[in-house]
Formats: C-alpha cells, sequence, structure tokens
C-alpha cells in the first residue's frame, strides 16, 4: 500500500483577465445564432471569409488611426520570434480590406459581398458586455457606392435580428452622415472652432487629441464630453451637394424598406475610416446594461485605397455576439440535448443498446446511452435533465425477452418493441 502523503493541491489556473469562456448553453445558442446568420446572409448574397486572427501592426494603425482608443491604448500588440511587430486584432474590416487588395478581387468581382465572425481582441476596461475577446459577426460590402446597400444592410441586419427572435420594439437603429473629404474639412473646422472656448470642460484624452481629431469628442463616452457634445454643430450643416444627394437617397431608400430609424447628430464612431453614413443598432432586451450598442457600422468609402488598393467605395457593420447572446436570453429556443435516451441495465443490455444509439444517429437523431452503469432510477433522471422525447429501456426482463421499452417521456406511455424494430418505431413517433 502507498504511504505517499497528499501533496499540496495544485494551483487553479483562471482564464486571462477580461476574457471569458464561452460554455453550453450559451455555447449552443452560438452555433444557432451562426447557423442563422450563414442562411440569412447566404440569401442577400454574402459570402464567408476568414483572415487571420493576427496581423502586422501597422495594418491596424494604418487604417483605424493613430488617435483612436483602439490604437492607442487597446491593441495586444506583441513581437514574432523573428522580430516583427505583429497585432491581434482589434476589428475585422482593416484584414477584410487588406485581403480584398493582397488578392486583387477588385478585378474579380466587381460587387463584392462578404461576411465574418470570429474573435477580436481589444485590452479593455472588463465590464458586463466588454470583454478582451470578443465575438464579432462582421458584413462588408465593396464596390458599391449607392446608398442603396446601405440601407439594405441597415434592414438586412433588423431582419437577421427579428429572425432571432428579438422583438422590433427593442431596437433602435440611429443613424448619421460623415460627410466626406470634400466636406468635411469646414465642418472639422466649425467644429474645431465650437470645442475651442470648452476645452478646459473636456476630458483629459479630449483635451489631448481635439485639435488632431475633433470628432473624437463627439463619441467620447465621459459625461462633460457627452453634453458638450450635444451643442456642437452638426455634419448636415456642412455636407457637400454629392453627401447630401447621399444622405436624402440613404433616407429615401430606408421609407421604402420601411426600416424605422433616427438621425443621432453625434454619432461618428470611434475609428477613422468611416466617411457619409454611420449607424449603430442600441438593444434594450435581455441583460445588456449600459453596455448597449449591440452593433455598429458605416462606409468607409476611403480605406481600400488607403491600404494600397483602387479606389473603392465601402460599407459595412460589426455586430458583438456576446452582446448579441446577452440580449435574447434564453433565445433563440434550444433543441433538447438529446431526443432519445438509452436506459440499461447491465452489461449485456449496454451492449445491445450502442448499436441502436449509433442507428438513431445515423438516422438524423440525437441519441445518448449512459455509459456509467448507474441505477436506473438516476439515469431516468438524467434522461429527463436532457429533455428527451422518448426513452428506450433495456432493463434485465427486455433484454431476455429480446424486447425494449418505449417510453413517451411527455405522456409517461410505455410499449414494447421487439429489438430489430425498436428504431424505425423511435424515428416514427418522434417524427409524428
Ligand atoms: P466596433 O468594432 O467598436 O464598432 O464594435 C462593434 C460591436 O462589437 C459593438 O457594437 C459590440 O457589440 C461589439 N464589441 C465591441 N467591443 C467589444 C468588447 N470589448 N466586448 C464585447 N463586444 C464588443
Amino acid at each position: 500500500m502507498s504511504t505517499r502523503a497528499p501533496g499540496p493541491r495544485a494551483e487553479r489556473l483562471q482564464a486571462v483577465k477580461g476574457m471569458v469562456d464561452l460554455l453550453p448553453p450559451d455555447s449552443r445558442r452560438l452555433v444557432e445564432i451562426e447557423r442563422v446568420c450563414h442562411d440569412l446572409l447566404g440569401r442577400y448574397g454574402y459570402a464567408l471569409v476568414e483572415t487571420p486572427t493576427v496581423e502586422y501592426t501597422p495594418l491596424f494603425a494604418r487604417s483605424i488611426g493613430e488617435e483612436t482608443d483602439i490604437v492607442e491604448k487597446e491593441m495586444y500588440t506583441f513581437e514574432d520570434r523573428d522580430g516583427r511587430s505583429l497585432t491581434l486584432r482589434p476589428e475585422g474590416t482593416a484584414g477584410v480590406v487588406r485581403a480584398y487588395n493582397e488578392h486583387a478581387i477588385h478585378g474579380i468581382e466587381p460587387v463584392t459581398l462578404w461576411y465574418y465572425l470570429g474573435p477580436m481582441f481589444r485590452h479593455e476596461r472588463g465590464q458586463r458586455g466588454r470583454y478582451r475577446q470578443f465575438h464579432q459577426l462582421g458584413v462588408e460590402a465593396l464596390g458599391v457606392a449607392e446608398p442603396g446597400i446601405d440601407a439594405e444592410m441597415m434592414a438586412m441586419l433588423l431582419a437577421l435580428l427579428a429572425q432571432l427572435g428579438l422583438a422590433r420594439d427593442a431596437m433602435e437603429l440611429h443613424i448619421n452622415t460623415l460627410g466626406c473629404s470634400v466636406c468635411r474639412p469646414s465642418f472639422r473646422a466649425a467644429l474645431l472652432r465650437f470645442l475651442e472656448p470648452h476645452e478646459p470642460e473636456l476630458c483629459e484624452d479630449c483635451q489631448r487629441r481635439f485639435r488632431q481629431n475633433p470628432l473624437r469628442v463627439l463619441d467620447c463616452k465621459e459625461e462633460g464630453c457627452r453634453r458638450i457634445a450635444g451643442e456642437a454643430p452638426t455634419t448636415l450643416d456642412h455636407l457637400c451637394p454629392a453627401c447630401r444627394t447621399h444622405w436624402e437617397g440613404l433616407l429615401g431608400d430606408l421609407g421604402t424598406l420601411e426600416v424605422p430609424c433616427e438621425v443621432d447628430h453625434r454619432l461618428v464612431r470611434g475609428l477613422d475610416y468611416y466617411n457619409r453614413t454611420t449607424f449603430e443598432l442600441l438593444c434594450t432586451a435581455g441583460s445588456l446594461g449600459a453596455q448597449n450598442t449591440l452593433a455598429g457600422g458605416g462606409r468607409y468609402d476611403g480605406l481600400v485605397e488607403l491600404l494600397g488598393g483602387p479606389p473603392t467605395p465601402a460599407v459595412g457593420f460589426a455586430m458583438g455576439l456576446e452582446r448579441l447572446l446577452l440580449a435574447l436570453g434564453d433565445l433563440p429556443p434550444l433543441a433538447p440535448r438529446a431526443e432519445v435516451c438509452l436506459v440499461t441495465q447491465g452489461a449485456e443490455a449496454r451492449r445491445l443498446a450502442l448499436p441502436l444509439a449509433r442507428e438513431l444517429r445515423a438516422r438524423g437523431v440525437r441519441a445518448d446511452v449512459d455509459h456509467r452503469g448507474t441505477s436506473l432510477k438516476s439515469q431516468m433522471k438524467r434522461a429527463d435533465r436532457l429533455g428527451c422525447a422518448i426513452v428506450l429501456l433495456l432493463g434485465e426482463s427486455e433484454v431476455t425477452r429480446g424486447v425494449v421499452g418505449l417510453r413517451r417521456m411527455a405522456t409517461s406511455e410505455q410499449e414494447e418493441i421487439p429489438l430489430a424494430e425498436v428504431v424505425g418505431r423511435a424515428v416514427e413517433r418522434l417524427r409524428r
């Protein structure tokens, strides 16, 4: 007999701060959400792209903007073993545009409709709905300048959320326009003139960067800055004729598609590459709390060129999937973990049960076998917990007689079926 004294307990290791484990049932909901995304986006003609999770750092600095929160303080940047600076992607558009240019997609597909699903990384202050690793669905349409695609994209976002079960009245779509490189300078100058006398009231970050990037003040979350932003001049007063036409076209198409929305002049979004249309979807459902922006996006007509490609208009949005899970709560309802549970007593019963389960699964049924050899009572309890509709019972007496007890959980009715027929019968009962 060993007399070794038990050692000290190993230290329990923890996930990286701000990063969360996605466990069942949330992980199952995520799979269901992704299925709905693939289905609905496919109907709009979008195709899935997967770009790497890490990119060379200058891609983000150049596209997102040096004076943004993300680039200034939130990126996970490190040196590769060969000394090049890499960054875990903080958002998806930069990588998508890099790939679009690298593979010269503009020459292959003048209208490119892409979407992606995957993890993003930002070193932010953790709180409910704000994590350091989170998942986004991102949708990007490249090659179309007309506002019809912006409107259709917003309608698609609302349709997606409705299909997932979110109530219409729990969603608020906010839209704005930022103008373009022609009209932005006059808006920027007007905003600077307005902000200068307010400088002492701005937060530290805004005081530091408002001269280079006055638009940042408009989406600063600090109370003082928000108050000042509420009185700031709006882009609408400075739009050039082309931007005004685009904006009016957008409002017209949103009307045609009956997309309810509110104009919000402070909506400039935290990334530098946006121009013209910006939009955000706020949600009051579930347990989202303060972080209630589910999705955000807009036009980035200059980004493809900025990253070395040909001039290409583009529009897109990203939605946080963890926030979507919080908003959905118990929606969408999940299918039971098992439709049929095989409950067995003794080694011979388990030997018979294994091929039955295999056959059921081959016929598309979710089937479960309890391998632990616990009592019939505890196996029945587990079957109930898994939410199955049918239990196939193989006790000692059933084994001797070559039959299986088929029990319908909803009614507790039980019948005896010959072993060879039981799979067919169970499938028939389930699909009825
Ligand atoms: P953004 O890329 O900042 O425009 O964010 C788009 C969406 O991604 C937001 O509306 C959120 O739903 C989600 N998101 C952004 N940052 C986080 C985060 N730190 N944690 C969880 N979700 C996030």
